[in-house]
């Protein structure tokens, strides 16, 4: 085994970071000892971080937001959203572990490759607003007070009001994007038309778009008041491969291939969340309360195919939140704070897609 020479790899940045299998750790013996790097030295090349759980036997590396999955002993790999590559899989030597250098090759031409695509134009082609409920739906009812401080809200009403307010100011931004909304007046569309009206809109390979659902909360507890924003939970597994969409890959392996590319939408889900709470923070000031960001499995989310949130602007249960959803000028300041976040979202999102990664 010592006198095996050291395989060289061709990329100078691996120079490095060469490693070596033992040929028994290979699990083919047909072909000799093949090269490997090691992987977490490969990442730091790519300047990617490497996520391994070595209980599944799965990991990821991100560079920027590109997404490459693996599975240990899988001769198949994820890339982006839903790309399968096969090439000889990743293995555990115990000591570490190792990537053979076709696969690394792909992956390193298949990064190459994203880096040109973000030259090109990369943007944010359509927004779909929805706010939730309307017509034999109020959703949650806040009823208040008696006599003349009688104050009865719906939800309904309430989610309406923020999500035209916000879809008149993404249209006076962004003229060029397609700005749509699930409804405009006091009709209830099901939830799948809701999530259809997203999925029919026609897009250019290098255009995306979002979906924000916007609801008012409800609890038991009176006191309970705040906004919070939700994304989808990782732990659902939705299809959202199909098979022909991945001709030559077999049935057992699609399970895999959806649960990676969901992972795709939820960091994009997660990220749009983020910036939708902080803009509604910056907006709202003081009056009213973060309860932050939540994974959840939302049925509108979950059936979405693009990066998706749904915001709960605040409680129609609590008295004081009541009359504040209540207010027009909170109002605005509820659709100002979501357009602020989605702005700050697809600017980061246009500009990062457009630039090289670091
Ligand atoms: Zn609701």
């Amino acid at each position: 085994m010592s006198s095996l020479p050291r395989p060289r790899i061709a990329a100078a940045f691996l120079a490095a970071i060469l490693a070596t299998i033992p040929a028994a750790a290979q699990g083919t013996a047909a072909a000799g000892p093949a090269a490997s790097v090691e992987l977490s030295a490969l990442a730091g090349g790519w300047k990617a971080s490497l996520d391994y759980d070595p209980l599944t036997g799965t990991g990821r590396i991100l560079r920027g937001a590109d997404l490459v999955r693996f599975k240990v002993g899988l001769a198949l790999y994820s890339l982006g959203t839903g790309e399968a590559l096969r090439a000889p899989a990743v293995m555990d030597a115990g000591t570490g572990l190792y990537m053979p250098e076709p696969a690394a090759a792909a992956i390193g031409e298949w990064f190459s490759r994203r880096d040109a695509e973000r030259a090109s134009r990369f943007s944010v082609a359509a927004i779909l607003i929805d706010p939730g409920h309307g017509g034999k739906d109020p959703g949650a009812i806040g009823e208040h007070g008696a006599g003349a401080a009688r104050l009865r809200i719906a939800e309904k009403d309430v989610v309406l009001s923020i999500a035209l307010d916000l879809k008149a100011r993404l249209s006076a931004l962004w003229p060029e994007k397609a700005i749509l909304i699930t409804r405009t007046g006091d009709t209830y569309p099901s939830l799948d038309e809701r999530v259809e009206m997203g999925n029919e809109v026609e897009l250019a390979p290098n255009e995306a778009i979002i979906y924000v659902s916007i609801h008012a909360n409800a609890s038991f507890n009176k006191g309970a008041s705040g906004y919070e924003v939700w994304y989808l939970n990782p732990d659902y597994r939705r299809t959202v491969v199909d098979a022909e969409a991945v001709p030559g890959v077999d049935a057992g392996v699609l399970p895999i291939l959806n649960a990676m590319l969901e992972e795709e939408y939820t960091t994009e889900s997660v990220f749009l969340a983020t910036a939708i709470l902080e803009g509604l923070g910056t907006a709202l000031g003081p009056a009213s309360a973060s309860r932050g960001v939540r994974p959840e499995e939302w049925f509108v989310v979950r059936n979405a195919r693009m990066p998706s949130v749904l915001v709960e602007v605040g409680f129609v249960t609590n008295q004081e939140e009541a009359r504040l959803l209540a207010d027009p000028g909170h109002l605005r300041k509820l659709g100002e704070g979501i357009y602020n976040g989605i702005v700050a979202f697809v600017d980061h999102f246009e500009r990062r897609k457009a630039a090289p990664s670091p």
